[in-house]
């Protein structure tokens, strides 16, 4: 079945909308806790969703 509206956001090319990752640094604090830092995708910069073009752009009539 198809969706009747089509999904407002626009997902980022460069991480599949996957904004940030965790980065494990190794080993473990003094609690037991894994030590990650987070890394944040430079192009959209961590949002996972990529800037909307002006309409303009993205109207297309006919083929
Ligand atoms: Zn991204």
């Amino acid at each position: 079945m198809a969706q009747p509206t089509p999904a407002r956001v626009h997902i980022c090319p460069a991480c599949d909308g996957f904004g940030s990752a965790a980065v494990t640094l190794g080993g473990r604090d003094r609690h037991g806790h894994l030590r990650t830092i987070t890394a944040h995708c430079p192009a959209c910069h961590g949002t996972g969703t990529r800037a909307v073009r002006p309409v303009s752009a993205l109207v297309r009539v006919g083929r």
